[in-house]
């Protein structure tokens, strides 16, 4: 028989006074119930376990008594004082009696209760945990009485309520958090640490309830004051900064049972970890990671690989789809449905951000500020120029790059094919908005005017992106979808190890879904028999040996979705136009188009931007035209 499996938390040694390991024989078949305070002690170890937690119990209370006020106040980092007052029903003093007991609740009555859980609170675990570790003064009254009520507890022990005067609502303070026990003492961190524990937990619930006002003191010193009612931008630009809040993109939905409402920054606003990730169920902050793998999905490809998005997420849902019974501190949930959840919240924020112009705002730098490296200042000077030259030309109306006769490209190109799309573009282009505006340069660049200032677009990344949200999209009807290929008119073929044959087998599903049908064409020798049709330009070994290369690289290391995308990656890179690749009038026109009209997009697949916006503004102060 194992001995008693708590000990989880070192801590409790100390407080249930374990005996040694070698001691275990002599304390065998001698089992004894453990008195209540002990029970407590051990229940505070579940949920008490620094300042921040009692904080976070404390306005959990207060938001379940429905205060419109919450005032915190810290000192030492919250060992020496937790202060939480607020303006909420208050407690009389039957109530202020029974609150310290373990699994006293005011908030389920029944076991069905336990399914339809509404209240921040329900295990009535959270008082008696606190008062078990600490000295804990609670005064309280309910509107309709005039005397309020008061009760001390110390480390469990305590007095009877005594009446007091107070204003309506309740205060509790926490003083000497665990001074009973000083090997949980031992953990606590500095008071500047704690403190850093207490503002997270702050700002979990100051998001998650917008409406009511809080503050928080340290030392007397206000950290924040957070006016309610404004909702939930205005509360991140006062717990983070207005900057930030105003930048990012706002997001509502409702379908099926799942009502979003999301704020989503933009691409070049991503950090170095996820702890700006921002997760809310029916204003519950919980850690979920399947919301956190649906939001890195969505965000794949339009921002750098080691970046991580800031996102707050607001999930509403009926309490009967998912359980909050499965963590103590209720942090984790169970839906009951999470593919469903997964899928959704990746669909809409992707769709959010690709539906918006995402372009890189350039900043160009004070002319008497500018340092930029030899190399990348050569570039500079040599796209300035040509840009000097676009605009002068623009601003004369000679430019013959700017009128681009379509049906005179027409002419000249030799395809038929490229004919016809330069007239459909040049149709819908004169119907719909004035004629594109745009100039390669370098082979590399193409620079395009815009309403208010123009494009530097960097050929490669925007192509490689919008044949990635092509490939994407052409699996993403269902999990068989498949790309449609071609059988090649004379199989191609190469040599493979049988460490390469093993690899190419058993991704055989994945190679099946891009569409790439392989057979032994001898001892050591494969053939490609078919290729997808949209990769029409690559050629099929190369492409096989790059992806081999990826697989044998991904063995073990991501699931097979991830892997999906690093060979869709592969294959947009591909078939890409290439850096210094001249293109004509027709291939640029339909590149733009497919930015424009098809899909809105900023950064190619690697997260790289691939364009990167001017203003007309910026350029007529560096001219010093303003
Ligand atoms: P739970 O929140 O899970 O019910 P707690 O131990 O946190 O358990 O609180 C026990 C009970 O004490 C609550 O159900 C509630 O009735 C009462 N209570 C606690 N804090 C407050 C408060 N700030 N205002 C009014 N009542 C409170
Ligand atoms: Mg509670």
């Amino acid at each position: 028989m194992q001995a008693v499996s708590i000990s989880v938390n070192p801590c409790l040694n100390e407080i249930l006074e374990f005996p040694q390991r070698n001691e275990y024989n002599k304390t065998m078949g001698q089992i004894k119930i453990l008195d209540r305070n002990m029970v407590n002690m051990i229940a505070a170890g579940e949920v008490i376990e620094r300042p921040a937690s009692v904080v976070k119990e404390l306005m959990e209370n207060s938001i379940d008594a429905g205060a419109t006020e919450i005032n915190v106040h810290i000192e030492d980092g919250g060992r020496k004082l937790i202060r939480v007052v607020d303006n909420g029903c208050g407690m009389d003093d039957e109530d202020l009696a029974l609150a310290f007991e373990p699994h006293a609740t005011s908030k389920l009555k029944t076991s069905a209760d336990l399914l339809n859980i509404s209240t921040m609170g329900f295990r009535g675990e959270a008082l008696a945990s606190v008062a078990a570790v600490a000295k804990v003064t609670i005064i309280s009254r309910c509107p309709d009485l005039l005397q309020a009520g008061r009760i001390e507890i110390d480390c469990g022990s305590r007095d009877d309520v005594r009446p007091c005067s107070a204003d309506t609502g309740t205060t509790v303070e926490v003083r000497n958090l665990f001074y009973k026990m000083p090997a949980r003492k031992k953990f606590l961190r500095t008071a500047n640490t704690e403190m850093t524990h207490i503002i997270e937990q702050f700002t979990r619930i100051a998001l998650a309830h917008t409406d009511i006002c809080m503050t928080l003191f340290h030392n007397d010193r206000e950290l924040y004051r957070l006016p309610g009612g404004w909702g939930a931008r205005r509360r991140i630009g006062n717990l983070f900064s207005a900057d930030l809040a105003q930048s990012l993109l706002e997001l509502q939905s409702t379908e099926r049972n799942l009502k979003l409402s999301a704020l989503l920054c933009r691409s070049e606003s991503g950090r170095a970890n996820a702890r700006f990730q921002y997760f809310f169920l029916n204003g519950r902050f919980i850690r979920d990671k399947f919301l956190s793998h649906a939001v890195r999905e969505a965000y794949r490809g339009l921002i750098e690989p080691d970046k991580y998005p800031m996102v707050f997420l607001f999930l509403q849902m009926p309490p009967q789809n998912f359980d909050v019974n499965v963590h103590p501190t209720k942090i984790e949930v169970r839906f009951d449905d999470s593919n469903l959840v997964y899928s959704q919240i990746l669909a809409l924020v992707r769709e959010k951000l690709l539906s918006i112009d995402l372009d890189i705002q350039a900043k160009l730098p004070k002319t008497d500020q500018i340092s930029i490296s030899q190399e990348s200042q050569e570039t500079k000077q040599q796209i300035t120029s040509a840009m000097a030259e676009f605009f002068s030309q623009n601003r004369q109306g000679t430019a013959p790059q700017r009128h681009f006769d379509f049906s005179k490209v027409a002419k000249k190109s030799d395809s038929a094919a490229v004919e016809q799309r330069d007239r459909f573009y040049d149709e819908s282009a004169l119907q719909t908005a004035p004629v594109p505006q745009y100039l390669q340069i370098h082979d590399s660049y193409i620079i395009s005017q815009t309403e208010d200032g123009f494009l530097i677009i960097d050929q490669h990344a925007l192509h490689e992106r919008i044949i990635y949200e092509d490939l994407c999209r052409r699996l993403a009807s269902d999990s068989g979808a498949k790309l449609q290929s071609q059988k090649l008119l004379i199989p191609e073929s190469f040599e493979l190890t049988d460490a390469g044959a093993q690899i190419l087998e058993a991704n055989k599903d994945l190679l099946e879904r891009l569409g790439i049908e392989l057979e032994p064409f001898g001892p050591g020798i494969w053939a490609v028999q078919s290729f997808p049709s949209l990769l029409s330009g690559v050629k099929p070994v190369e492409f096989l040996i790059d992806l081999l290369d990826v697989l044998a690289d991904s063995v073990g290391k991501i699931d097979s979705e991830r892997l999906l995308h690093k060979v869709l990656d592969l294959a947009a890179c591909k078939a890409a136009v290439k850096a210094g690749q001249k293109l004509n009038h027709a291939e640029i026109s339909e590149l733009l188009s497919d930015k424009n009209a098809i899909q809105r997009v900023s950064r190619c697949p690697h997260g790289r931007p691939t364009a990167i916006k001017f203003s007309l503004a910026e350029l007529e102060k560096q001219f010093k035209r303003t």
